[in-house]
């Protein structure tokens, strides 16, 4: 109970016990007309009416006004106090039998404010009782109607016996009522301090709760979702209020599969569609809810996202496969190309031999033309199954796109191309030269096959300190190889680089794959910008290993 409502409840039991007191005044002054005097009488109904005034205002002022209310306390009590002094005044002092009364306000004193207002209250007591009775020994109170005559008749020690006996108990009163009104009211605040803790400790549940970074969710024994945590929505797409109170089905039906011993899965996955569409692969454990008796209250469901791990798991499952597969068929590459070189020479023997028939011949050089083809492609094949550790030694970039660009001048495939180089003479870089001719060499046959009605070729290279798109803080080479071809749409672009991705009708789809692979074992990166009809920027970043030998443009 807080101090406002003790204090209206404490008036208005005094309202009540002032409507007692003057019920049976009135009561005993119609029995006994003679046994209250008449100045008396309309002194005491004076002192009930005006104690029943004061109790409302006091009142009124309580609901009003938070402000007074401690010295409205104070007020109470020594109101008390002094409605006690007069009516002990106005029943006969020391022969009166309501100074009992007093005790009511010390014990007023220690509930309403403290221990110490209580001694001092019984002390004001003491000091009012005693004055009273000491006045009406001396015959100080006749103006009063308190007559001398019974402390007279009872003589000083009686009077001294009465008072010393009341303050006696005043005191007593103070103490025990005090001590007892102390302990309650230090048990009222270890409970709310209690209450308080129970509020943190939900608080903190709470947020602990919702800010997992798992999904959490709890069902009741009728299987509906009660908890449905942040990161469950975020998962779900769901929002704890659409999940609150559904059946755990209806939310996640593929749970279903688990049936009756949903309650403990040490490691459960299930599927998952999003709202987008996507498959989403879940994992999950759980276990069941008891409440604080120890009875089943539910089933508490942990569950975390695995799509991304599993599909890391399926790639790193395929790269293993495909280093098994690409091992065994470098091998057997290397094994046809043995046969291979024998069949073209023979056959280009045979093709050269006197008395061919012409018919022959024409088929002679099929076989010819066709195990070069195949020549090629294993070559192809093996330069990307079996890539060799860079050889590095410091290399002219300039010197080696320009022997590139040679190869070009001989194929009919760059008939209609033109080819700028733009590089600087003094770039050179550390690399294997033969692997980087590769690079470069796809590169620029890529491009011109993008170009089969011609176009231009632009080869750029310069020294950038390192960018945001470079692969390693210090010096890099960076090399933009660019053409004016078809481009590729966004679906071709994020595959360019996948083995055996290609769009052409002989082609193997190796060419980048390969360069991309040598890049990497350079410690470099390759980058590809394109659109449809646009035209194909591949940019390179190779790393500069030979500091000093690098000047900044
Ligand atoms: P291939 O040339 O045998 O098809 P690549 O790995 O060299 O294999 O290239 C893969 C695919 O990337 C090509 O089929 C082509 O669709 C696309 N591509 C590569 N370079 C270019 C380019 N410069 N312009 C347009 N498309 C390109
Ligand atoms: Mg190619």
């Amino acid at each position: 109970m807080d101090e406002k409502k003790r204090l209206a409840w404490f008036i208005l039991v005094r309202v009540v016990v002032v409507s007692l007191f003057l019920a049976s005044t009135i009561i005993l002054n119609i029995k006994e007309p003679q046994s209250i005097p008449p100045a008396a009488l309309a002194g005491l109904i004076k002192l009930i009416i005006t104690t029943y005034l004061f109790s409302i205002i006091s009142l009124l002022v309580i609901k009003f006004s938070e402000k007074f209310q401690p010295l409205l306390t104070y007020a109470q009590i020594i109101w008390d106090i002094f409605f006690v002094t007069l009516l002990l005044l106005l029943t006969g002092g020391i022969s009166s039998p309501y100074s009992f009364l007093y005790m009511l306000s010390i014990i007023n004193a220690s509930v309403l404010l403290a221990r110490r207002q209580a001694i001092y209250t019984a002390s004001l007591c003491g000091i009012l009782y005693g004055a009273l009775l000491d006045l009406q020994y001396y015959g100080k109170l006749t103006a009063f109607g308190l007559s001398q005559l019974p402390a007279l008749q009872s003589g000083a020690g009686y009077i001294f016996y009465t008072i010393f006996v009341n303050i006696g108990a005043f005191y007593l009163t103070a103490f025990l009522t005090g001590y007892l009104a102390e302990r309650m009211r230090r048990s009222e605040r270890a409970l709310r301090e209690k209450v308080i803790d129970y509020e943190e400790l939900d608080r903190l549940n709470r947020s602990i709760v919702s800010n997992l970074n798992s999904g959490l969710l709890t069902i009741n024994n009728e299987g509906k979702i009660r908890v449905f945590n942040h990161y469950a929505e975020i998962l779900t797409g769901i929002t704890q209020a659409e999940a609150y109170n559904k059946p755990l089905y209806a939310v996640l039906p593929s749970l279903r599969s688990f049936g009756g011993e949903i309650d403990s899965v040490e490691r459960g996955e299930f599927d998952y569609r999003a709202q987008n569409g996507d498959i989403m692969t879940i994992g999950f454990k759980s276990a069941p809810l008891t409440d604080n008796k120890g009875s089943r209250d539910g089933i508490i469901i942990i569950f975390q996202d695995l799509t991304q791990v599993k599909r890391l798991e399926e790639e790193l499952k395929r790269a293993d496969r495909l280093a098994a597969i690409g091992e065994l068929s470098a091998h057997i590459a290397h094994e046809i190309r043995n046969p291979l070189s024998s069949i073209s020479g023979s056959a280009q023997l045979i093709a050269q031999g006197e008395g061919i028939d012409p018919k022959d011949k024409k088929l002679l050089d099929i076989v010819v033309r066709e195990t070069d083809r195949l020549n090629e492609l294993i070559k192809s094949f093996l330069a990307y199954a079996r890539p060799t550790r860079p050889a590095k030694s410091p290399v002219q970039l300039k010197e080696l796109l320009s022997v590139v660009e040679s190869l070009s001048a001989a194929d009919p495939r760059f008939h209609e191309v033109v080819i700028n180089n733009r590089c600087r003479e003094d770039l050179s870089l550390m690399g294997d030269h033969d692997q980087l001719e590769q690079v470069f060499w796809n590169l620029l046959v890529n491009a011109a096959e993008a170009m089969p009605d011609g176009g231009e070729i632009t080869l750029d290279a310069e020294v950038v300190n390192s960018d945001s798109r470079a692969p390693r803080n210090g010096k890099m080479a960076r090399i933009v190889v660019a053409d004016t071809g078809k481009g590729m749409d966004k679906d071709e672009m994020s595959r360019v680089f996948e083995p055996f991705f290609s769009t052409k009708k002989e082609g193997t789809g190796l060419g980048l794959a390969t360069v991309y692979r040598i890049v990497e074992a350079h410690g470099g990166r390759i980058m590809v910008e394109s659109a449809k009809g646009g035209g194909t920027r591949f940019t390179i970043y190779l790393p500069a290993e030979l500091p000093g030998e690098w000047p900044l443009p």
